[in-house]
């Protein structure tokens, strides 16, 4: 069965000119499946750059969009429409505009989880691997940042500028308490812990190390240590397990699974290649806005 989906994959992938880009939380059929498995910046970079006509993009609709922002000329389909992300949810662009005016002089900078609407009203993104280095050399000394409060607070802990938060939350990574953190430690002794900064300071400050999923792979590959505690959404243990199988993984909190993530399968791929649905569409003032804001991401990062 497995076969004859990748058998149907591979020949739509020709006759569409695709390339499947996956998140690294999508399901293991998922990123078996796909041409390149990444995080948000990765995955961006490859979707500015790549060749192929359709990008087939499996993650959340804001990665989706912001490949459509990338690529305009490429047709962005993805396979599962109701895959939103909560964390973006909580922006809205006419609230962004409200707060711009009650702080006039300070930059505002966006997490890569918002929608394009959101990105058309800031001045620069970034994401979990290079925010701290984007708000570091980016010539403000104030900013609002939109909408991860924990992100906002990691970022304002690692640079000597104001950081103005947003009340914003990714649901999978602030339920993560300090309790459990204590209990996963007690359990698993002799672990690295690493943990995303979409998680609570109050798990954050006991962690070994603060990465985005790209530094997570790296850091597990490169570590002389054999066992790790992962305070990120469960997909990507897999692709851990998959590029280190000689160490060992052990989720931080079983909850930490994202259910949009977790909506696309390899039949969902299928069909929307074979539809060429959902497609994504952003108005055009909309994007050349939300482009300025993205391109000046990948300048500073
Ligand atoms: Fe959004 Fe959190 Fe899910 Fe990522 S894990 S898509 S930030 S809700």
């Amino acid at each position: 069965m497995a076969k004859a989906l990748l058998d149907r994959l591979s020949e739509l992938k020709k006759e569409k000119k695709a390339v499947i880009l996956a998140h690294n939380y999508q399901i293991g059929e998922v990123q078996d499946a796909a041409d390149y498995v990444g995080d948000s910046f990765e995955l961006s970079k490859i979707a500015a750059d790549t060749k192929a006509e359709v990008i087939v993009f499996c993650g959340v609709h804001f990665m989706a969009e912001s490949a459509k922002i990338l690529a305009p000329e490429k047709t962005v389909i993805l396979p599962e429409n109701m895959a939103g992300c909560p964390l973006a949810d909580m922006a809205l662009p006419e609230k962004v505009r409200e707060k711009k005016e009650e702080f006039p002089d300070a930059a505002v900078a966006c997490y890569i989880n918002t929608s394009a609407a959101v990105k058309a009203e800031c001045d620069v993104c970034v994401t979990s691997a290079n925010a701290v280095k984007i708000i570091d050399s980016y010539p403000a000394k104030e900013f609002l940042f939109v909408p991860d409060q924990n992100l906002a607070h990691f970022i304002s802990t690692n640079v000597d500028k104001k950081i103005i938060p947003w009340e914003g939350y990714c649901i999978t990574h602030h339920r993560v308490t300090r309790e459990e953190v204590k209990r996963a430690r007690k359990a698993i002794p002799d672990t690295v812990l690493m943990v995303h900064p979409e998680c609570k300071p109050e798990v954050v400050e006991q962690a070994d190390e603060v990465l985005g999923t790209g530094g997570m792979l790296k850091y597990a590959k490169e570590s002389q240590d054999s066992k790790f505690i992962i305070g990120t959404e469960l997909g990507l243990i897999y692709r851990l397990k998959k590029e280190s199988p000689e160490k060992d993984f052990y989720l931080l909190s079983a909850d930490m699974i994202c259910p949009n993530m977790k909506l696309t399968n390899l039949q969902k791929v299928i069909n929307s290649l074979e539809s060429m649905t959902p497609e994504i569409e952003i108005p055009e003032d909309i994007r050349v806005k939300a482009k300025v804001c993205l391109d000046r991401m990948l300048e500073y990062s």
